[in-house]
């Protein structure tokens, strides 16, 4: 007879305890929350380990006439709430563990603003800057077809995150299409309009940066009208929310990306910023402002710091320095829990990522939406819907916040893990 070894609480096998990078954030995050919890803290275990995980093989044909292997993956984090969502990235540096972060992360913010979504996320670790158009379609397409089989319009629904866009959705949705037979509008979202893309997506998650900023700004007495700005990363969220507050009268004094630092304490031009951004792929090279070294961005005289980059950049090493009184976190994952201590321990309030950046998921649900439906709404009608429930979360968040007397983002976790955890207990066990 065999014996079963039980050990329920003990790590799964596939994670080294030693290298547990942004998935050890997010365990951190979830130890703050359980003493909120009651009697759900009993289901938290279920936080703390995705669903289902899926490393491909990515063989394709190089131009050259080579074959090359890239690793792709597909977590899905929690689906006890509605099906996966949540994006694909396409980075040299993406790892298992950063990906099965970010899909945790998905189904904490999809709770927090009340979508009926469970979290997911999906990467393949590739440089595309390296890759032709041609490859990059071909990486594009056979690793849409290798996690076709998790994947679907009511299974798990991608989008884009940091390096794909809307023809990498739209490369997505022609291959599992393709594959299954028939044209599914809805297997992901941040679509081209003319495939039933949603107007407002490609703005939406700046626009969420901004609407939760404005309405933090209330709180503090801070005037954005005055206020001046510092933005790591000028993509998608960077750039868009740059612009919503600079329309707003804030200026924008320093900005990051990976190839320069730029410093203007008159403020820069965002729209040219964007235009030369279009035209050479990065800030560098953009006149007007001053280039410093990248350690000096943290230390930027500023009233909003807005990291809309990558993980881990607001550390122990920055955090004493930054001088802004709100950090809102576009990107996922910006800043270390040691981080977060010190900026609370400073007073400077964080608008945490699983609320600030929740925009673009939440456009994206409405995409989902419409495409269902085959019915589609105007950008005043899709603007007005993002704003009200982004700020009647953050106002929801808030509240708790001070209920309980936590951050932000413990907040965030309660309202979110509450949820997640209510809709588990409701389902119970199975089988
Ligand atoms: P993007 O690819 O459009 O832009 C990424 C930006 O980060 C670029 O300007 C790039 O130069 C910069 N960057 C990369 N490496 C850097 C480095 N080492 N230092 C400084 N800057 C660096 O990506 P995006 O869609 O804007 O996503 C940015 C962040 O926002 C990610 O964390 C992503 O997960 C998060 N996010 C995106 C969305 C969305 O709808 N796109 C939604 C929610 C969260």
């Amino acid at each position: 007879m065999t014996s079963v070894s039980h050990a329920p609480h003990s790590l799964p096998s596939y994670l080294n305890p030693d290298e547990l990078g942004p998935w050890g954030i997010y365990l951190q995050q979830v130890d703050r929350v359980a003493p909120y919890l009651g009697s759900l803290s009993r289901w938290l275990e279920t936080l703390k380990r995705p669903k289902r995980l899926l490393i491909v093989d990515v063989p394709i044909q190089m131009d050259n006439g080579t074959m090359a292997h890239f690793e792709g993956y597909r977590v899905q984090h929690n689906t006890s709430r509605g099906p996966g969502k949540g994006g694909v990235r396409f980075h040299q540096d993406v790892t298992l563990s950063e990906v099965m972060a970010l899909s945790a992360w998905m189904s904490v913010k999809n709770a927090a603003v009340n979508l009926p979504f469970g979290g997911a996320k999906g990467g393949i670790r590739v440089d595309p800057r390296q890759l032709s158009v041609g490859e990059l379609e071909r990486i594009t397409r056979r690793y849409t077809s290798e996690i076709g089989v998790i994947i679907g319009p009511t299974k798990d629904i991608p989008a884009p995150d940091v390096n794909t866009d809307e023809r990498v959705m739209a490369w997505m949705m022609d291959t599992y299409s393709m594959n299954e037979g028939s044209t599914a509008t809805g297997v992901v979202t941040g679509k081209p309009l003319a495939l039933g893309g949603s107007l407002g997506r490609r703005e939406a998650t700046g626009r969420g940066v901004f609407t939760v900023g404005e309405a933090a700004a209330n709180h503090l007495g801070l005037d954005i009208a005055q206020a001046r700005l510092a933005v790591q990363g000028f993509g998608n969220v960077g750039a868009i929310a740059a612009q919503l507050f600079v329309e707003a009268g804030a200026k924008l004094v320093a900005v990051q990306d990976h190839s320069d630092t730029l410093y203007n304490p008159a403020g820069l031009n965002v729209a040219q910023l964007q235009a030369h951004v279009k035209s050479t792929g990065a800030i560098a090279g953009f006149a007007s402002g001053e280039s410093i070294k990248p350690a000096q961005f943290w230390e930027v005289d500023c009233d909003i710091l807005i990291p809309a980059a990558l993980e881990q950049q607001i550390t122990e090493a920055n955090a004493p320095k930054i001088r802004a009184r709100m950090v809102i976190e576009g990107a996922n994952g910006p800043t270390t829990p040691q981080a977060d201590d010190i900026l609370a321990e400073r007073q400077i309030l964080v608008i945490p990522d699983v609320m600030a950046n929740a925009g673009g998921v939440t456009v994206s649900y409405f995409e989902w939406v419409q495409d269902f439906s085959s019915f589609f709404w105007s950008e005043e009608e899709i603007n007005a819907r993002l704003v009200k429930i982004m700020r009647e979360a953050f106002a929801h968040i808030w509240q708790t916040a001070q209920t309980h007397q936590v951050s932000l983002r413990t907040a965030t976790f309660i309202v979110a893990c509450t949820r997640i955890l209510q809709a588990r207990q409701l389902r119970g066990l199975y089988p």
